[in-house]
């Protein structure tokens, strides 16, 4: 049975803090959707189809890494696409509170789906879509915390 896992996110828009995550959790799985959670709630900065767009352009050329879409919940979104693992990164204390409830209702609902939860590098620990947002919106420079594919689009 192939490893398939979920990395769920808003990625409004991806950081180099998610791409390491993503390329560290390479070797451990046959395939890794990267899902976009829609959440009517939450108003974006950026379009789907541009998230969508600039996480196909920087992992253009890894095989197993897809991108994908879903309304809902992840569990559900997870039995659609069997896969067996949730793929989350853990950036300080506060993180990994959240990540341990979500994990266990998950697991209260799926038994067979496991979180998997990948520590982030110190160096890139600060960086967060929300930080990115705030850069942009005051018209800074973003280039050290996204990926280099898409850091000209971010001018
Ligand atoms: P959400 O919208 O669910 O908060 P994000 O798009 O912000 O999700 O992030 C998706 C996942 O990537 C989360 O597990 C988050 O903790 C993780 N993540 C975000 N930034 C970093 C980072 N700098 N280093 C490691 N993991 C990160």
């Amino acid at each position: 049975m192939k490893k398939i896992a979920i990395f769920p996110g808003s990625f409004d828009p991806i950081t180099t803090g998610h791409v390491d995550i993503v390329k560290r959790a390479i070797p451990l799985f046959d395939k890794i959707i990267i899902a976009i959670g829609i959440n009517s709630q939450k108003q974006s900065l950026y379009t789907l189809e541009q998230r969508m767009e600039w996480i196909k352009r920087v992992f253009e050329d890894y095989k197993t890494v897809s991108i994908e879409s879903y309304n809902g919940l992840t569990v559900n979104f997870c039995n659609e696409k069997n896969a067996k693992y949730i793929l989350r990164g853990i950036r300080s204390a506060s993180d990994f509170d959240y990540e341990k409830t979500i994990a266990h209702l998950n697991n209260a609902m799926f038994p067979d789906i496991e979180t998997i939860l990948i520590l982030a590098k110190p160096e890139l620990s600060s960086i967060s879509s929300t930080i990115v947002r705030e850069i942009i919106r005051g018209k800074g420079k973003v280039s050290k915390f996204v990926p280099k594919e898409i850091a000209k689009d971010l001018k």
